[in-house]
């Protein structure tokens, strides 16, 4: 691909994440994309794999049992000459630290809520990541045909919990079953809900914000009342301000129905506007790999296991940072020097996987692997050594007690836990007292697929005994004290030999605090 051809082709890459709590809507909105985007060409396509119905014969059992897909975990399409990658991150029982990774591929996210919920804990959790990363984040009110939150209390939450300032693109008329349509101050225009005829869905508004054409909406009270919020936020409120957007100071909020599909192409085509082309990535020399560089890198940031049993194969989830990936290339990986032929590769679609040809900087590529992987991962073509900043460690919530069943079998135990812990599978820690083994995660199911791999790939049954949540903090070894240690705060160590203390909840920690007032503890992510 020529120079400019490259630069093209990476300007139309729009690549982001859906952040949100369960139930939000994540799903429903996805499909709604999808559907725009000509990918699915019916509702309820993306719904009911997450139910599982949607079985496919080489799923692992726990993808199976869950209706987790790989096909899912990234979807592509084309919308209004931008290719578009849309990574999931998965609620629920799915969640795990992949979530959190894969918040490290993207260039910009959306965020759903509920407008009658506002702001709900995972959601708080993702937006954390986003906003330490910098990108820009649009938001989606969702739910907009039911009775909700009083949108100025939504807008006000973005800023009194997240710390980020909300502007108001659309203002809703109305709510539930009083929905009356958008009035919409950033296109000038009126959007009526569930319209009459469908040529006069959008009534124009003049400069000062009336409706061009008389029309009987602008007697309601519902109407009057969002032109006049309109108008307060206009004089009073946070200014349109494109620099924060892109640094993520400030986020475009959009009203809508994901359900309706009411509000969500409006969103869509703005979101594009503004969504920001992929962006440099920043390495341990203190280099930026730009996207349109000529030579190809990219990093491993999420490993899904065992699509297929028969095969036990794996498939690394690669970012590309520059460049542009041809089937068979040969790459270096950083990590151990190693040449690799990248011959079996996938790209995602939201109904199949096709093997791509060809990827440029901003598109997420699948590699079917046999163990070369771990998280993290660099690889590059070229001359120069390309060693991305490390991918953050994160805080687990989730603990359990973990030991071989079979006393017999330590080596194949070892071996499984030490390969697992180093792709990223799990976090490991090893009690002061005991030396016991302790798993820590941020959600359930990378519990159940330590245990499944372990069985699987190593052959080493494992006995897991909940401990259930802790809140991690590190403690400067200079000035730890063994006796620090109690019931209530068990003291372990990292896989980097790091000391820490699992407390037991709030309380736990906050006497400790107490009484050792000099002592500094630190989390992760
Ligand atoms: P996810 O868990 O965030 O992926 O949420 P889903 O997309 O699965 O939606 C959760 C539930 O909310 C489902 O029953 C949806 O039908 C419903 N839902 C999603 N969007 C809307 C909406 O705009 N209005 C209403 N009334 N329900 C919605």
């Amino acid at each position: 691909m020529s120079e400019k051809n490259l630069a093209d082709a990476v300007s139309k890459r729009r690549t982001f994440a859906i952040i949100s709590h369960p139930d939000a809507g994540k799903t429903t909105i996805t499909e709604q994309l999808l559907l725009f985007g000509g990918v699915v060409r019916e509702a309820g396509t993306v719904k009911a794999r997450k139910s599982g119905n949607f079985a496919k014969s080489d799923w692992m059992e726990i993808e199976q049992k869950r209706g987790i897909s790989v096909t899912s975990s990234v979807m592509q399409f084309n919308y209004q000459g931008k290719r578009i990658n849309i990574l999931d991150t998965p609620g629920h029982e799915d969640f795990s630290e992949d979530t959190y990774r894969t918040l490290m591929a993207v260039d910009s996210a959306v965020m759903v809520i509920d407008s009658a919920k506002g702001i709900e804990p995972q959601t708080k959790k993702l937006f954390q990541i986003c906003k330490m990363r910098g990108i820009p984040i649009f938001t989606f009110m969702n739910k907009l045909d039911r009775d909700g939150r009083d949108p100025m209390d939504l807008i006000a939450e973005l800023e009194d919990v997240l710390g980020i300032e909300g502007y108001p693109m659309n203002w809703p008329i109305g709510m539930g079953k009083e929905l009356k349509g958008l009035y919409d101050r950033y296109h000038q225009r009126v959007a009526l809900f569930r319209p009459e005829d469908e040529e006069h869905r959008y009534l124009p508004l003049n400069d000062d914000g009336d409706l061009v054409e008389p029309n009987a909406i602008q007697d309601d009270d519902w109407y009057r009342d969002a032109r006049d919020n309109m108008e307060l936020i206009g004089e009073a409120g946070n200014q349109f301000d494109e620099a924060k957007i892109a640094s993520g100071d400030q986020t475009p909020v959009f009203f809508g129905s994901a359900l309706a599909n009411f509000g969500v192409q409006t969103f869509l085509e703005t979101y594009l506007q503004y969504a920001p082309e992929p962006a440099s990535h920043h390495t341990e020399e203190d280099t930026d790999v730009a996207p349109t560089d000529s030579e190809f890198s990219g990093f491993v940031f999420k490993i899904q296991a065992n699509m297929n049993p028969n095969h036990r194969d794996r498939i690394a989830f690669v970012r590309i940072c520059s460049g542009e990936f041809d089937r068979g290339m040969d790459v270096i990986q950083e990590r151990t020097g190693k040449k690799l032929r990248l011959s079996n590769v996938t790209e995602f679609m939201a109904d199949t996987r096709e093997t791509v040809e060809t990827a440029v900087a901003g598109d997420i590529i699948g590699l079917y692997d046999t163990g070369n992987f771990q998280i993290g991962d660099a690889i590059y073509t070229g001359k120069s050594k390309i060693k991305f900043e490390k991918l953050p460690q994160f805080t687990p919530e989730l603990f359990v007690r973990v030991a071989a069943k079979n006393v017999m079998k330590q080596k194949s135990f070892h071996k499984g836990i030490n390969q697992l812990v180093q792709e990223g599978a799990v976090q490991l820690y090893t009690s002061y007292s005991t030396g016991d083994y302790i798993l820590g995660a941020v959600g359930q199911l990378q519990f159940e697929v330590f245990q499944f791999r372990m069985q699987n790939e190593y052959n080493s049954e494992v006995i897991m005994e909940p401990m259930g949540k802790k809140t991690a903090r590190w403690i400067n070894p200079d000035q730890l004290d063994e006796r620090m240690s109690s019931s209530r705060n068990l003291l372990v160590k990292d896989s980097h030999d790091e000391p820490l203390f699992l407390f037991e909840n709030q309380f736990a920690e906050r006497w400790f605090k107490d009484k050792y007032p000099d002592v500094e503890l630190t989390s992760k992510l």
